[in-house]
């Protein structure tokens, strides 16, 4: 049935009204439909007089379109009542204003604006699928690009290193009495592979975080904010909540997926494997009809492939960060299991996959963040010259081994050096006939692995 000239919606089913898309919304007035969900709502102040300024609203449609929605003051009585967060709702006649440029929530150019003759009702049977959220992360270099320019609000996720100084392996349990006084909470939190950001959390944002972290039986290590702006502090980028902003964290089955989907592909970077020779562990390569070893003084033809780690993690100690490869043993000591093990199970688990499908980085990996250990790592001149940042982790010991002293580690880094280069070279060798190392990812990840001693294998006491 279609609609109405007046805008009322006729007497029908949901499925034969007319109705728009969030990306066909145009600037002036609408005399149609618009079916959505409502992700989240808040009140706009004036930040001197306090006055409100209206209800700002983020709406998403059944396409995964996200725009901004508003109420003006004098509507906000006849409207708020039925307004619920996560419902959805259709709405009849608005209009298309012009989405304000600072502190933009959403990319559309309009905002969904009620105007005297708007509708809204809730629909009770949804007649299609809805997403509940939609994220807009970014990496560190875009929030320092949108540095104090007061332009988008972005949605940050990323591990917690440290909850008002105090480091997550004792636990802190911030105080909600405290931040009545305080009004904010600091959490250092690291997004992607970038540097560890400070981020306030300011009034609301920083009770829901106390409310959200000390729920927990376990200490939560990731975070997820939404609508952060950044402003340089004493020189570094800091992100700060703002009015918009809701702190989701790792409560639900369903957050926790997301931001593990968010988070382990940047600190754990793929591929976290390669396949090496059964013989010496070198990269294999797929010859005509067998796996080719590609070290030279091996030449193995028809060696059995093995997967072996080559991982990049990040770390952190109390003053800097660094990224680290992880290369055979040290892979092991670190997750307990051997990569073909780990490789070997996913298949059994995930039969179905061709064997050029690409393991996702496993839950043993995953699991280590957040963990504290002791590395020993090579330091070649490379890390201090080259634009590499990769350090080769040679050794992982158990925290109550006492530091080693200077000898030994050259000792240790000696015995282990060539292995590690081996795996290198392999791995970086430049390599054209597909297989784990051949994308885009790994090459980067080569490129930052030391390549000098990649070519030539040599040791250093
Ligand atoms: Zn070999």
């Amino acid at each position: 049935m279609a609609m109405k000239r007046n805008g009322k919606s006729p007497v029908s089913s949901d499925t034969d009204e007319k109705f728009m898309f969030f990306k066909d919304v145009s600037l002036g007035p609408h005399e149609t439909q618009l079916r959505f969900r409502l992700i989240h709502f808040w009140e706009a102040r004036n930040p001197v007089k306090k006055t409100i300024i209206g209800l700002e609203m983020l709406l998403i449609d059944e396409q995964g379109t996200v725009i901004q929605g508003f109420i003006p003051p004098g509507r906000i009585k006849k409207y708020l009542p039925d307004l619920k967060q996560g419902s959805v709702y259709r709405l009849n006649n608005f209009y298309g204003s012009k989405n304000k440029p600072m502190y933009r929530v959403a990319d559309h150019i309009a905002t969904v604006s009620f105007t005297w003759n708007s509708e809204l009702s809730v629909l009770h049977e949804i007649p299609t699928c809805f997403d509940e959220d939609r994220f807009r992360f970014h990496s560190y270099e875009d929030f320092e690009a949108n540095c104090d320019i007061k332009g988008d609000l972005y949605d940050v996720v990323g591990h917690m290193k440290l909850v008002n100084g105090h480091t997550l392996i004792e636990r802190p349990t911030p105080d909600e009495v405290k931040i009545d006084t305080t009004r904010h909470i600091m959490v250092h939190v690291q997004s992607h592979d970038g540097p560890v950001m400070k981020l306030y959390l300011w009034d609301q944002a920083a009770a829901d975080f106390c409310k959200k972290f000390n729920s927990y039986d376990n200490t939560p290590t990731l975070l997820l904010v939404t609508a952060v702006n950044t402003k340089r502090l004493g020189g570094t980028l800091a992100l700060t909540s703002m009015s918009p902003s809701r702190i989701i964290s790792t409560g639900s089955a369903q957050t926790r997926r997301l931001l593990i989907k968010q988070v382990s592909a940047d600190v754990v970077t793929k591929p976290w494997y390669y396949i090496g020779c059964s013989g010496c562990h070198a990269k294999a390569t797929k010859g005509a009809t067998s796996l080719v070893c590609t070290n030279t003084k091996c030449e193995k033809i028809n060696t059995a492939g093995v997967p072996q780690y080559r991982a990049k993690i990040s770390v952190y100690d109390n003053s800097d960060q660094a990224v680290f490869v992880l290369l055979g043993d040290a892979g092991r000591v670190l997750t307990g299991r051997h990569a073909s093990e780990l490789v070997s199970s996913y298949f059994e688990a995930n039969g179905s996959e061709g064997a050029d499908h690409l393991v996702p980085v496993p839950e043993a990996l995953i699991s280590t963040i957040g963990q504290t250990h002791k590395f020993c790592v090579k330091v070649t001149q490379h890390n201090f010259s080259g634009d590499t940042r990769a350090i080769t982790v040679t050794k992982i010991l158990s925290l109550d081994t006492p530091s080693p002293t200077e000898a030994s580690v050259g000792n240790d880094i000696a015995a282990m050096s060539e292995g590690a280069t081996q795996s290198g070279d392999a791995v970086c060798e430049p390599h054209k006939g597909g297989g784990v190392t051949a994308d885009e990812e790994s090459k980067r990840a080569c490129s930052s692995a030391d390549p000098e001693t990649a070519k030539r294998p040599r040791c250093e006491n």
